[in-house]
């Protein structure tokens, strides 16, 4: 990672032309900055209206609104300087220049601002995990679970745990300390499993919810199957309203599999269109495209399989929920022992909403909740599935105290590096890499 004592700056709005424009700067220059690029150093954390100077201070691009956020309460925890300008290409490459030839400041890496919050401890792991989720997200459910990580209400659960697990730690110890005094051992020793099991049976609650949690963030998994012809790929195209997919009439077209991200009713779908099945292969690559096929099943939340008067229903049956789709219904009508859940047409668009509305109902079930799943990164399941195995190894009955204690406490080291008091730096780059620059 670059050096932490640079000043850094990034345009923190998107790229190109717009209403507005907003260029970030953190570290120690920032003051210098903002009076030079100013004229003054406007007020702390009061929006004011400012000449854009380059040149030093000598030449007017610009009027801007100008934000002053002296350390440790800013973003970053370092001074932050932000203006806003009018989104012009030119006018952002002038002052951004103007910014690349100051000593000490240079552009800020992909999510740099962010790391330094982290650094500073602006920010814990979860809530950066959170922000991460949250510039990705696409739906409104996304924007619901990645806010609950970043404001810090997951978090609070985490440290809730924690402080349990400490005060289990505490009475281990004084078991240890006090193991001479009739009754002392026994009763704190009771308290103990009270109370671990009772966080067991939270922690279990929460892993249960976490594959609700992944339906969200990942979105909810639709996986298109049937022979060759049945018209997926049309039918894709229909459902997305959009050319993500290739139609032909020529069986085998497509050999990979093709996605689209969907936002329905605010619940994020990925469609993916798959290779058509059938058993004689004629040639490698479309036999690569099957075992994909294949391979996308086995992680599908819904599929749905689809046949036409001229493409049968496959044999397979699918584990998850399946929706049998009859197609081409302008040709040839559903045979009436077909048990189809519903008949289209991807060429007419005849009953395509309805089946929208059936993916969107079936989605809406599989990730709704009554608020928004607490772990939903495998980094996070994995934490809480280790801290589980400490909790139950403590409560072995035949464990002797000094051991339950020392279990007591892996478990607690396990919520810290879940919430990031230790061991950070190997997940920081995995973490960081899907950042954009400027946040
Ligand atoms: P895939 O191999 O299952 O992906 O099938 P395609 O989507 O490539 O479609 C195969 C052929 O069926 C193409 O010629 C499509 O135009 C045609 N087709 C797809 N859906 C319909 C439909 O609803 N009605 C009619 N008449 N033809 C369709």
């Amino acid at each position: 990672m670059a050096h932490v004592r640079d000043t850094i700056y990034a345009l923190s709005s998107g790229s190109g032309k717009a209403g507005v424009a907003v260029i970030r700067v953190s570290g120690r220059c920032s003051r210098e900055i903002a009076v030079t690029c100013c004229g003054f150093l406007p007020k702390p954390r009061k929006a004011s209206c400012v000449p854009v100077l380059i040149g030093n201070g000598t030449r007017k691009i610009d009027d801007g609104l100008a934000l002053w956020f002296p350390q440790p309460a800013s973003f970053t925890g370092e001074d932050v300087f932000e203006i806003h300008l009018h989104g012009s290409i030119g006018i952002v490459r002038m002052l951004m220049a103007e910014l690349g030839g100051m000593v000490d400041v240079r552009p800020a890496e992909p999510g740099e601002f962010t790391r330094r919050a982290l650094l500073n401890g602006k920010m814990d792991l979860i809530s950066v995990e959170g922000l991460g989720d949250m510039l990705g997200a696409g739906s409104a459910s996304q924007v619901e679970q990645a806010l609950f990580h970043v404001d810090g209400r997951a978090s609070e659960i985490f440290a809730e745990w924690r402080q349990k697990l400490v005060e289990c730690c505490a009475l281990a110890e004084a078991c240890i300390d006090f193991t001479d005094e009739e009754g002392v051992a026994e009763a704190a020793l009771l308290q103990i499993h009270l109370a671990v099991s009772s966080l067991q049976h939270t922690l279990q609650h929460h892993l249960s919810e976490s594959d609700r949690g992944r339906l969200v963030r990942d979105g909810v998994r639709v996986v298109l199957v049937g022979a060759p012809n049945a018209g997926k790929s049309s039918l894709m195209n229909a459902v997305s309203a959009r050319d993500v997919a290739i139609v032909s009439n020529e069986a085998g077209t497509t050999r990979d599999t093709i996605e689209a991200s969907l936002d329905l009713n605010g619940i994020a779908v990925t469609l993916t269109d798959t290779a058509g099945l059938r058993e004689k292969v004629d040639s490698h690559v479309e036999q690569l495209g099957i075992d994909r096929t294949i391979e996308r099943l086995k992680s599908a939340d819904l599929v749905l399989s689809i046949a036409s008067y001229d493409a049968d229903w496959l044999n397979s049956s699918f584990d998850s929920h399946t929706l049998r789709i009859w197609n081409k219904m302008d040709v040839v009508p559903a045979p009436l022992n077909a048990m189809v859940n519903l008949s289209v047409s991807a060429l007419s668009g005849e009953g395509i909403d309805a089946l929208i509305m059936q993916i969107s109902q079936i989605a809406g079930e599989l990730s709704d909740g009554q608020e928004p799943a607490l772990l939903v990164r495998e980094r996070q399941v994995h934490a809480v599935r280790t801290c589980l195995v400490h909790l139950a190894n403590a409560v072995d009955s035949d464990l002797a105290i000094e051991l339950v204690a020392e279990e007591l406490r892996n478990a607690s080291n396990e919520l810290d590096r879940l919430i990031g008091v230790i061991g950070t730096e190997d997940v920081l780059g995995e973490i960081f890499s899907n950042f954009c620059v400027g946040k």
